[in-house]
Parts: structure tokens; sequence; C-alpha cells
């Protein structure tokens, strides 16, 4: 490692005491993008996210973290882990690109869900959008909470693409 790779990552560790969080920060690289999209990881549907966003005019124009159950790992105490990234990564995505906007793409028959809730929706569709809602509605208070400068958009797709925008 050479001393300026080594005394950018002591500014980077001194920026994150400064500004309170646990990992290192970053500051921003010139860049400016549109939005932070967050969505599950599921296989089925690492497509139709592309294309989503694309219909949305957001192609390159967003960064991008896929966290199992997107709006859920934000909030459920069933995944802690995921609790830290997505808001580590909100903050990232501030100070790196500047984004003004989350948006958080959940989806039916998700695994994690049916983890969290121990319920199977797959019969139940009305039930369904009441649970991603309510966690969204939690989501989107602490986002107001903590990043009130940000807007926040929170949709649920389907497994056959189509997706309906909740909050
Ligand atoms: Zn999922």
């Amino acid at each position: 490692m050479c001393n300026s790779d080594k005394s950018r990552r002591e500014a980077f560790t001194a920026l994150g005491g400064a500004l309170g969080v646990g990992l290192l920060s970053i500051p921003a690289d010139g860049a400016e993008v549109a939005a932070l999209a967050i969505t599950c990881i599921d296989y089925r549907l690492v497509d139709d996210a592309v294309k989503f966003f694309g219909a949305h005019k957001l192609t390159n124009d967003y960064d991008q973290v896929s966290l199992a159950g997107a709006a859920l790992a934000a909030v459920s105490d069933k995944f802690p882990s995921s609790n830290t990234a997505f808001w580590d990564h909100v903050g990232i995505a501030i100070q790196l690109h500047h984004v003004k906007k989350v948006i958080v793409v959940d989806h039916r028959d998700c695994g994690a869900y049916k983890v969290a809730f121990g319920k199977d929706y797959k019969a139940d569709a009305a039930g369904e959008t009441a649970q991603h809602t309510g966690v969204m509605h939690q989501v989107k208070a602490k986002l107001a909470k903590t990043h009130p400068e940000l807007t926040a958009e929170f949709y649920l797709m389907g497994l056959d693409d189509k997706a309906d925008r909740i909050l």
C-alpha cells in the first residue's frame, strides 16, 4: 500500500468518526445520480428491475443495493445485518453520488417476507399488499426522520414484472 492510499484511508476513517457512522465514509467522486434503488435479491426479478428503472428513465442514473426483502431489510429484526447494510448504503449513496431519492421495490411471493412473518400470501394478494404497505410505512417514517432531504418511492412488483406504486 502506498502512502497516499494509507492517508486516504485514514482520512475516510476520520470522516466516518466525525459523521458518527460506523463504517468508512466515502468522499463524493464528482458524479451525481438521481436515486438509490433498493431491491430484493430474488433471481426472478433481476432483469425486471433493470427494465423497471429503465422505464423510469433512470438507466445508468441510480445506485443499487439488493437485500433480501428490500423494504423489509430496513426494519425487520429478523435481519439485523441487513438493517445496518440498508441504512449504511443510504448514507454512502448520499455521500458518494448525492442521491436525492430512494426507490424501494418489494415484490410478491418474497421469501424474506415469508421468513419474517411466517405466512405465505400466495392466495391473498390484498393481504400481501397490506403486509408490504405496513413495512413501507415504517421505512418511510424512518427515512423522513434520518434523511428528511430525500424523497422516497415504494413499489410492489408482481412476478409478472408489473409494479404498483404503494407509497
Ligand atoms: Zn424477495
